[in-house]
């Protein structure tokens, strides 16, 4: 995985864009909670479950169809004026965790098609530091991380927001 904290850039991106008309703050938290969520997999380790088992870590919860779900349901508790917005970007949020984990340069894949195939996939392009899990995070090793993920995750994301923003202002202008 990226970080816990990395796995907030995709949901923080998409509450910029998206503007707080259209995402209150709780479901921005709801987003920011759904995107950390999938890594909760690691009690499994706890009570035996292998890595590279469906509930192993990487493995059912980063799938797309529980992210799915997880968003359609969470969405249908905070009952939000826009609905299909806020599904989406629930779902979005969580989904982007599993996706990020495949841009990691270790451990194994994501599970991002379970139930319909338990191959883990990775990216073809592997930029993001894998993190350690656990207490070794908070060494040197945790930093060198944090480092490499602000560059390949927070800097694009940060670069996507200001050209999206910039975009909707000049298309503002012209209306
Ligand atoms: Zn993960």
């Amino acid at each position: 995985m990226p970080t816990i904290m990395s796995h907030a850039a995709v949901p923080i991106a998409g509450a910029l864009v998206l503007g707080h008309g259209r995402l209150t703050t709780a479901v921005v938290a709801t987003g920011i909670v759904l995107a950390m969520l999938p890594d909760l997999d690691v009690i499994g380790f706890g009570m035996g479950i292998e890595y590279g088992e469906a509930w192993g870590h990487r493995g059912a919860s980063h799938s797309l169809l529980v992210a799915a779900i997880c968003g359609l349901l969470a969405a249908a508790l905070l009952r939000p004026a826009h609905f299909k917005t806020v599904a989406l970007y629930l779902f979005t949020c969580m989904a982007s965790h599993g996706i990020l984990d495949a841009f990691t340069n270790g451990g194994l894949g994501a599970a991002l098609l379970w139930p319909f195939d338990d191959a883990r996939y990775f990216a073809p392009y592997r930029p993001v530091e894998v993190s350690p899990i656990g207490n070794s995070f908070f060494t040197g090793r945790g930093l060198a991380v944090l480092w490499s993920e602000f560059f390949t995750i927070w800097l694009p994301l940060a670069g996507f927001v200001v050209l999206v923003l910039a975009m909707k202002r000049v298309l503002a202008r012209q209306e």
